[in-house]
């Protein structure tokens, strides 16, 4: 079932676009099978979680961090994490640059705009992206790196909506780059608006229940 989901999905995106296949609440046999399929990048949202699955899985996986981040356990991933999609503060930032330090090494970042209506969705206007991707206490964190930009758009099927959304966020995305600032990861879409993400310019898409199936309970 997962193959044919993962097999399905690989040839609906187009080959710039990076599958981070969201295997939360998911047991490790099912993540290895997409992994026999080749898949390698895989999203959690929950630290603990993604640490238990990390100790006993290949060690080629990279691990994404997408779900709202505490800050308090950065420190059980520093050493291993790929990519943290959904920091959402100067101070997350902080704290991640301080855990990358003991392990001697840089960690990629995305900042997590706020581009759905919805008041349950964390995020940074993209006011404060700006200010925090311009500040001078960025520049003295030389253990993260800020790679792009996560968006998650409103619940809905309202494909006018979603177009806004995404492409809102792509404009932000093009016009830091404008100014030099050097951001290759567009992170936006997932099952459900996945190819309206892609239309606005996503680079990185993050599928959960296309690859493995719905999930019992909400993540
Ligand atoms: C769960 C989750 C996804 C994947 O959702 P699906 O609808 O199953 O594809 C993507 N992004 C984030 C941040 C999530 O928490």
């Amino acid at each position: 079932m997962i193959l044919n989901n993962l097999k399905k999905v690989k040839t609906l995106l187009p080959k710039n676009v990076t599958l981070v296949a969201v295997s939360k609440t998911k047991s490790v046999e099912e993540i290895k099978e997409a992994y026999n399929e080749g898949q390698r990048v895989f999203g959690e949202n929950r630290v603990q979680e993604m640490v238990e699955k990390y100790e006993v899985l290949p060690k080629d996986i990279q691990w994404h961090m997408i779900g709202h981040l505490q800050r308090n356990k950065v420190k059980y991933m520093a050493s291993f994490v790929s990519l943290i999609q959904g920091v959402s503060s100067l101070k997350a930032l902080k704290e991640i640059d301080k855990q990358a330090k003991r392990h001697n090494r840089v960690i990629n970042c995305l900042l997590q705009a706020k581009i759905a209506g919805e008041e349950t969705k964390f995020g940074l206007s993209f006011q404060e992206i700006e200010q925090i991707i311009a500040s001078e206490e960025l520049k003295k964190l030389s253990n993260v790196n800020i790679i792009g930009l996560m968006g998650m758009a409103t619940f809905t099927n309202n494909k006018t909506q979603l177009t806004e959304e995404f492409s809102s966020l792509k404009k932000l995305f093009d016009k830091l780059n404008t100014k030099g600032k050097n951001l290759s990861v567009l992170s936006m879409g997932m099952s459900g608006d996945y190819s309206i993400a892609i239309k606005c310019g996503s680079n990185m898409v993050r599928m959960g229940s296309a690859v493995f199936g719905e999930r019992n309970y909400a993540g």
